[in-house]
């Protein structure tokens, strides 16, 4: 409905805790907004591991029937927004396998750049796959490897993969995490009347009354076992940098998590700040985009001085299953979602700030629903810069081609858009609000400066991948 990049997936684990697959099912409730198509949840009742994974969303899926089969006090879970391998419950994950050291889970958050070359090597080497996502990777890395435990044998697979990921792996007496060199993905550590606790965001901790502990450091794995015992690593060496995704602040993580050690409602307040001194306006009224673009419009409000008033209504009653309407009433489009508050709009100049544009579909129905509604001039303000380039690292992204930003203007789309006047965060301001080194941000979807680039020209077939569902990088999608 939403013209939006989408993050691929949260995850959450707990150990050790009488209720297990309920706290797991709490935890992937709180991260429900990282991913919609499939959830699944993998417990350790001390001997083995029970799986349970659906399509859909979990409070609708996961029935008292469903977690009645998920004994045991240590679980994983993940949601799922299908990318790298398509929409198929056959991807949905936790994926577990068992091999010659017996049984493993793994809930993956990212993806890796080098699947579909690692793929054909191992399935070369004789392995059989049953997924089409990237995850499957890990576990046939962890097959096959030599390594004499299975800590070993996880460090032996991350060396060999390259990309983004925050895992969460279980075995019979263990639950393992790992975060790759570069942070890309989020991963924190909590705790819970003794039990800990990982979760992608904090807000799957505050949901449980789990006490925020820290972040996974990137290249760090965790052990837990035994009696709550907590063993950390530095598995893989840190990269020089981190590269922590910028646009987890713009718009993926909830605004009630701290995350990247900052909270992220009050970036997303500064970025509007930030916005309203790059491109102040004159104007009568400040409305966001809801929810999204709220904390932005909230400090753009703020520092330019302008009242905030909510001008658009968002109706939170269509669910995924909405009917697509029929040709005759297409058009009620956005005005299903969003209904304009037309005694904030009449006659008045109207800044609107939305968080990003990707395609400009949504925006451009927006402005038009606000001439409409009979605003006198329209102010776009977007708070994060144009996205150019597509993510290879965990996030849904149209291909370059159909990012509007990648092919026009600020001049081209605001005309695209009917707006009065349009204007972007500028890159500089964006990594300003964040307070944090600016060093430590992958923005590559902004700048092109891809910190791992992806190395393979698919268009000159030199990777050999011709399935798309193993590789799912079109020529247009290579850097
Ligand atoms: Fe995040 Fe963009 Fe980097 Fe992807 S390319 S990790 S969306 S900042």
């Amino acid at each position: 409905m939403f013209d939006k990049f989408h993050d691929e997936c949260g995850i959450f684990g707990i150990f050790n805790h009488e209720e297990a697959a309920r706290y797991a099912y709490l935890g992937l409730h709180a991260l429900q907004h990282r991913g919609q198509e499939s959830a699944g949840i993998c417990t350790d009742d001390g001997e083995r591991l029970h799986v349970q994974r659906v399509m859909g969303l979990v409070a609708e899926n996961f029935t008292e029937d469903v977690l009645q089969k998920l004994p045991g006090r240590t679980g994983i879970g993940h949601v799922r927004y299908s990318t790298a391998g398509g929409s198929h419950p056959k991807n949905a994950q936790p994926f577990q396998i068992t091999f010659s050291m017996g049984q493993i889970a793994v809930a993956h958050n990212g993806n890796l750049v080098n699947a579909g070359v690692l793929r054909r090597q191992l399935e070369s080497q004789g392995s059989i796959f049953q997924a089409t996502m990237d995850t499957e990777i890990f576990v046939h890395l962890i097959a096959r490897s030599k390594k004499p435990t299975i800590e070993e044998r996880i460090v032996d697979a991350c060396r060999q993969v390259q990309g983004a990921y925050s895992l969460l792996f279980l075995v019979p007496g263990k639950l393992i995490a790992v975060r790759d060199p570069f942070g890309f993905r989020p991963l924190v550590l909590g705790k819970h009347d003794g039990s800990w606790v990982l979760a992608s965001e904090t807000t799957a901790l505050s949901l449980i009354d789990a006490a925020f502990v820290r972040e996974i450091e990137p290249g760090e794995m965790v052990v837990i076992q035994g009696d709550n015992e907590l063993q950390s690593m530095q598995a893989l060496p840190a990269a020089p940098h981190r590269r922590q995704c910028i646009f987890e602040f713009v718009y993926f993580a909830r605004p009630d998590s701290f995350l990247f050690g900052h909270n992220v409602n009050e970036v997303r307040k500064r970025m509007g700040e930030q916005l309203a001194r790059e491109s102040g306006v004159a104007a009568d009224v400040v409305i966001p985009v809801p929810d999204s673009g709220v904390p932005a419009a909230i400090g753009y409000a703020r520092a330019s001085g302008i009242p905030f008033e909510m001008g658009f209504i968002r109706s939170h009653y269509i669910g995924r299953t909405f009917i697509e309407p029929t040709q005759q009433i297409r058009h009620f489009g956005v005005k299903l979602k969003l209904l304009p508050v037309r005694a904030v709009i009449e006659g008045r100049r109207v800044v609107v700030i939305d968080d990003s544009i990707v395609r400009s579909t949504t925006a451009k129905k927006i402005v038009k629903m606000l001439w409409d509604a009979g605003a006198k001039e329209v102010h776009m303000r977007v708070s994060s810069p144009p996205t150019i380039s597509p993510c290879y690292y965990g996030i849904d992204t149209p291909t370059k081609s159909e990012l509007i930003a990648a092919t026009h203007s600020v001049g081209e789309i605001r005309e695209m858009l009917n707006a009065t006047t349009l204007a972007y965060l500028s890159l500089e301001g964006m990594i300003a609000a964040t307070r944090a080194d600016g060093d430590s941000f992958c923005h590559a979807c902004f700048s092109e400066q891809y910190p791992i680039p992806f190395p393979y020209d698919c268009s000159a077939g030199s990777c050999g991948c011709s399935d798309p569902d193993v590789c799912q990088r079109s020529s247009d999608r290579t850097p």
